[in-house]
């Protein structure tokens, strides 16, 4: 008999991790591979800063935050993706080294590093898997070089998830499980949130809510389909729009339509329907409590969006979608940081 056939031991087995599943209930972020979000009363290391990164294709964003989310220093640059992944992690080493010095606050002081990272990651290894927007960064880990560089625990995390777990620890989430976030940019970064834990997929790999179908007539996408929804509504997808009718970029497509110009007012008429629809095929899904829509364009142009969302889920006779929260991101570019550093907390 086999030893994990033998009922006494794999009684003894479960009861022996009881205790510390019990920890991880209760927030001791070593005992989970998803941290616990913690309060200063919880944090038991008593080390109240982290740094939160946050790393797309075209900027990286670093943050020294306090315990309570509060942001003490934050620098933007760009992401020289040609120049390469070390000379990358240099620049980001000598800001957050800069950040500590002009605070006064030594290594010994952080209680972590979390990173967020553009497209697919393995948080489990803390290895960047985006070839996409990153090309010549993959398999590279980000976590063992900052361990070791400032001597405190890293953590590797998907960008949608971390701009969600900023949003709903300190901005337009709080309060709301589930909670689905859309942001809306070069690319849709989506996300989904459950008691607390961000969802994860077979191997930990995290959903691609932008490549849900939303009309498979669509233009076609890197993704090996039609007609998703990044390839429809992104900021990128509507720039292209706005060129087929002589425009420069979404910003002065939405300005056409608001003026009541019939070709601009069609082609945002139906970027709203086909977010709206993916709205709809999110909440019969997972039935959320809350949907955050984020990114620079959504956020301006909210309004132009939301009176078809609302109208397409008050057409739900299965679930009342009209307690189905859709509302806007607060923490703009700052979400990403946040969130990276709360796998810290
Ligand atoms: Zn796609």
């Amino acid at each position: 008999m086999g030893k994990n056939t033998n009922p006494t031991e794999s009684r003894i087995y479960v009861s022996w991790w009881k205790p510390l599943i019990r920890l991880a209930e209760k927030g001791w972020g070593c005992f989970t591979a998803y941290p616990y979000k913690m309060n200063e009363r919880d944090n038991m290391t008593g080390l109240k800063y982290a740094v939160g990164i946050d790393i797309g294709g075209t900027k990286i964003g670093v943050a020294l935050v306090g315990i309570g989310g509060e942001i003490l220093e934050a620098q933007t640059f760009a992401t020289d993706v040609a120049e390469g992944f070390v000379k990358a992690l240099a620049r980001i080493n000598q800001t957050i080294s800069k950040m500590l010095n002009k605070q006064g606050i030594r290594k010994s002081q952080l209680a972590g590093i979390g990173v967020g990272c553009a497209g697919p990651v393995d948080a489990a290894t803390g290895r960047i898997q985006n070839g996409f927007t990153l090309p010549g960064w993959e398999n590279q880990d980000i976590v063992t070089p900052l361990r070791q560089e400032f001597g405190c625990p890293s953590y590797l995390e998907n960008d949608a998830a971390v701009a969600l777990l900023g949003e709903y620890y300190y901005g337009a989430g709080q309060g709301a499980d589930p909670l689905v976030m859309l942001t809306f940019g070069t690319g849709v970064g989506g996300a989904a949130l459950r008691q607390g834990v961000i969802w994860q997929g077979r191997s930990g790999q995290h959903p691609e809510i932008g490549h849900m179908i939303i009309d498979p007539a669509g233009p076609p996408c890197y993704c090996g389909m039609n007609g998703c929804l990044e390839s429809i509504a992104s900021g990128t997808a509507l720039d292209a729009e706005a060129k087929k009718i002589g425009l420069n970029n979404a910003r002065e497509l939405f300005e056409e339509s608001k003026r009541g110009e019939a070709q601009a007012m069609d082609i945002t008429a139906r970027a709203a329907n086909k977010v709206a629809l993916a709205i709809w095929n999110l909440a019969h899904a997972l039935i959320p409590a809350r949907i955050i829509l984020g990114g620079g364009m959504m956020e301006e142009q909210f309004d132009h969006f939301y009176g078809e969302i609302r109208t397409t889920l008050n057409k739900a006779t299965q679930f009342d979608l009209s307690q189905l929260e859709v509302v806007t991101a607060r923490l703009g570019n700052q979400a990403g940081v946040l969130g990276a550093a709360s796998l810290v907390f």
